[in-house]
């Protein structure tokens, strides 16, 4: 399967794993609580899998406006 990472406040893409041997064992996916996978975790009808982070740049920007979280997409 191919596992994209985007950002989940700007869309950027942040990088993406090509490998039919990985899962979700070796992604980490097991440490997230069913909210969190819920939250970060898409499954689209191909088998990809999209994991929605925050880039580096929107962390920044939400560690210096905390309350830009509450805004679905901040920097549009
Ligand atoms: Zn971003």
């Amino acid at each position: 399967m191919t596992v994209k990472y985007v950002c989940r406040h700007c869309a950027a893409p942040l990088g993406e794993i090509d490998n039919p041997q990985v899962n979700e064992l070796q992604l980490g996916f097991h440490f997230l609580t069913p909210e969190e996978r819920s939250d970060i975790i898409t499954y689209s009808q191909n088998g990809d899998v999209l994991v929605k982070l925050t880039c580096e740049y929107c962390r920044k920007a939400l560690d210096e406006h905390p309350e830009l979280n509450m805004v679905a997409s901040p920097l549009q």
